[in-house]
């Protein structure tokens, strides 16, 4: 039976969503969605036929599509991504926003990403602001891999990816900017149990203590590295944003803030380190 690229579409329907069965066509046929639309009636060899259908099997029972084909839009970059990375979502695009508002376009600026993962938002922010220098710190050596290779893929020079522990081991009164968005998710929350949280890293989505282990780690700790006015930027739960200005107050900060993301949730909370406080500190 010959089976047009419509035909094909039309068959995964019932199965899958239907901007998911054209990504994932793209990918078996290792086509543009322009060619996709300009070749339905192309019909498909019994080789690509096969590899579609396997995707689109293997989509319905649950595999994120972004692990299926293996990469995924970010901001305005397209990352490699593997079951060893979170993949990247819109609302971390409200992360790199308030980032880039806070880093200058023509001087040099030092930044820090915490747990980096794919590396999407220390290379988006690398991409956009050529002469800031990003440090990106993951403590998985398979993320790092990821990481690398995406730097690599987009031609990005000014970032250092590197293994580590949240700061451990990085100088202190170094950074204008430390950002990060850690695992926030509770332990035993039922979204670790459904769609693509199923399949991704769980050390890159849970975090003792509420999910807010991660979190408080970064507060408490960022000021020391920060240099005089930097400031911290965390992306958190749709419940945490209280619980983290409290936490950002209690390490000191100011202009403390929370923002909202495209669906209205506080997603990104910060604040600046005060320098007020440190002065007298250095004078006790
Ligand atoms: N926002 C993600 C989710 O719950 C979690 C990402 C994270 O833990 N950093 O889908």
């Amino acid at each position: 039976m010959q089976v047009t690229i419509a035909q094909a579409l039309q068959d995964a329907h019932c199965l899958v969503d239907h901007i998911e069965a054209r990504l994932l066509l793209q990918y078996a046929l290792n086509v543009d969605a322009a060619f996709l639309a300009a070749h339905s009636d192309d019909i498909l060899n019994h080789e690509q036929l096969n590899t579609f259908q396997l995707l689109v099997m293997r989509r319905s029972a649950g595999e994120p599509v972004a692990y299926l084909v293996g990469e995924r839009e970010f901001y305005d970059l397209t990352f490699k991504v593997t079951p060893a990375v979170l993949i990247p979502r819109p609302e971390t695009e409200l992360l790199v926003e308030l980032a880039l508002s806070r880093i200058p376009v023509n001087q040099t600026c030092k930044v820090l990403d915490l747990g980096t993962g794919s590396g999407a938002i220390a290379l988006t922010i690398s991409k956009h602001r050529p002469l800031a220098h990003v440090t990106a710190v993951d403590l998985s050596p398979d993320a790092l891999s990821i990481a690398r290779l995406n730097a690599e893929r987009l031609g990005i020079h000014n970032v250092q990816i590197r293994a580590g522990n949240w700061l451990d081991g990085l100088d202190h009164d170094e950074f204008n900017l430390i950002i990060s968005n850690p695992p926030y998710v509770a332990q035993g929350d039922p979204h670790l149990d459904q769609g693509d949280l199923r399949f991704e890293p769980h050390i890159a989505l849970m975090a003792l203590n509420d999910g807010l282990a991660c979190i408080r780690h970064i507060i408490a700790h960022a000021p020391d590295f920060l240099a005089a006015g930097g400031g911290l930027l965390l992306e958190h739960g749709y419940d945490q944003a209280t619980i983290c200005r409290q936490l950002l107050a209690e390490s000191n900060f100011i202009n403390i803030f929370s923002c909202p993301d495209l669906a209205g949730i506080l997603r990104v909370s910060g604040g600046q380190r005060d320098d007020r406080a440190l002065a007298t500190k250095a004078h006790c």
